[in-house]
């Protein structure tokens, strides 16, 4: 049997191109080299489902316009797993982004998100979870989206495998011959190597997009990328107001986030140049993050305080610009001339996965049979 498609890798992006493709009646077989899906880069983010304010500051409007939407997509689709969050902007005499500019940017934003914004009254600022006000000029509050990213993959790849695609865990993809009908590929299973034909290979492996492109023949030229590692904290300090919104002492941004009973604070932006296998949180992340916090609230924390610690890795084109000022749009690579079956995604967003799943199969659509349609993500509830 053939298979429409085959997909490396069971992170969001693989769920949700899974789901994207059965919905559009198209067979999927999806590999997944561990035992579960979003092991990897999706279960290591900010956990926020968001159009991202700061993304506005470099003109990606389409970016938040279409993260928005399906933010909006997701409180409809999934009210388990996606939550609206108030988040607090404090403004003080050193932030560099003065009260005017962010103003200015959360009109944008609720134009966009069609969510309004408030700046707080002085008498509020007491009650902002010991939030340090010497210094403090202003105080913004707007709401944004948050969810747990493990269990929004999974979901995502249970939505996906409910109208029929098939997941393979512990399915470590090996290698592929392409021609100009479909690959044969393969992949090992419990110390087996298995051979299957597909018609499409849609590579979503992550940090390994170039290990799997380097396996395929013919071999198509390496992506020019970098792997951006982000590190996140859990610190046992409860909040009850929200997320804090923080500029940091380099001029970006980092989140301290509820999670359960104590805090996620993140994340960082450090070129990894090793194994994905063993990404790990660095240090000096760890201590830049403690910093950020020791900044802004009152109770002092050390490396002592630290419940965990954890990191992923962006996969961003390789750029001169700092991490934090590159775009994160998704990047869809597919070199029709040397392999017109395979087709390549990295970067992106964990909320705008439906969305960049939908471009993925635009784009495929030509190289597959014609099926009938059985479902439109856009309504999909997400099985729990
Ligand atoms: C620190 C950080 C914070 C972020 N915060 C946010 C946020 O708050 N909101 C947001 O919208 N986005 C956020 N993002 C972006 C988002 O998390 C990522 O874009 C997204 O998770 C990437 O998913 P992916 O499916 O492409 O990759 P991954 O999740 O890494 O999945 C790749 C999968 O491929 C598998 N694989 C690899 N090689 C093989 C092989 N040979 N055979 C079989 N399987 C293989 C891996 O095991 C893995 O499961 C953040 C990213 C980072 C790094």
């Amino acid at each position: 049997m053939t298979h429409d498609l085959l997909i490396v890798g069971a992170g969001i992006h693989g769920a949700a191109c899974a789901q994207a493709a059965v919905a559009s009646g198209y067979s999927v077989i999806v590999l997944e080299q561990y035992e579960q899906a979003g092991m990897v880069t999706s279960s290591k983010s900010s956990k926020l489902i968001h159009g991202g304010l700061r993304y506005l500051e470099s003109g990606q409007f389409k970016l938040v316009k279409q993260c928005l939407d399906e933010r909006r997509y997701l409180l409809r689709n999934a009210p388990w797993l996606v939550k609206l969050v108030p988040f607090y902007i404090p403004v003080y005499k050193h932030t560099r982004r003065r009260p005017w500019l962010i103003h200015l940017g959360l009109v944008i934003y609720s134009l966009l998100s069609r969510k309004g914004f408030s700046r707080l009254d002085r008498s509020h600022w007491s009650q902002l979870d010991g939030l340090k006000t010497e210094g403090l000029e202003a105080v913004f509050k707007y709401y944004d989206g948050q969810t747990n990213d493990t269990l929004l993959t999974r979901a995502v790849m249970k939505s996906a495998q409910q109208l029929g695609a098939e997941l393979i865990t512990h399915a470590t993809f090996r290698s592929a011959q392409c021609h100009q009908q479909g690959c044969t590929v393969q992949f090992e299973h419990e110390q087996q190597l298995i051979t299957l034909d597909a018609r499409v290979i849609i590579n979503t492996s992550g940090p390994w997009v170039n290990h799997v492109l380097k396996r395929i023949q013919p071999e198509t030229p390496a992506l020019d990328i970098e792997l951006v590692l982000g590190t996140h904290i859990i610190v046992p300090i409860k909040l009850e107001q929200g997320i804090y919104y923080l500029e940091t002492e380099d001029g970006r941004a980092v989140f301290i986030m509820p999670w359960g009973d104590n805090s996620l604070v993140g994340t960082t932006e450090t070129a990894y140049g090793g194994d994905p296998k063993n990404i790990s949180p660095p240090d000096a992340d760890i201590d830049y993050l403690l910093r950020a916090y020791n900044q802004y609230f009152g109770r002092a924390l050390g490396r002592g305080d630290v419940i965990k610690a954890f990191a992923g890795c962006r996969v961003l084109p390789a750029d001169q610009q700092s991490a934090f000022h590159r775009a994160r749009d998704t990047i869809i690579y597919h070199d029709n001339s040397s392999n017109p079956r395979v087709f390549t995604l990295y970067g992106g967003k964990l909320t705008a996965h439906r969305h960049t799943a939908e471009q993925v199969i635009k784009i495929i659509r030509p190289c597959l049979p014609s099926r009938r349609p059985v479902a439109d993500t856009r309504k999909l509830k997400l099985p729990a």
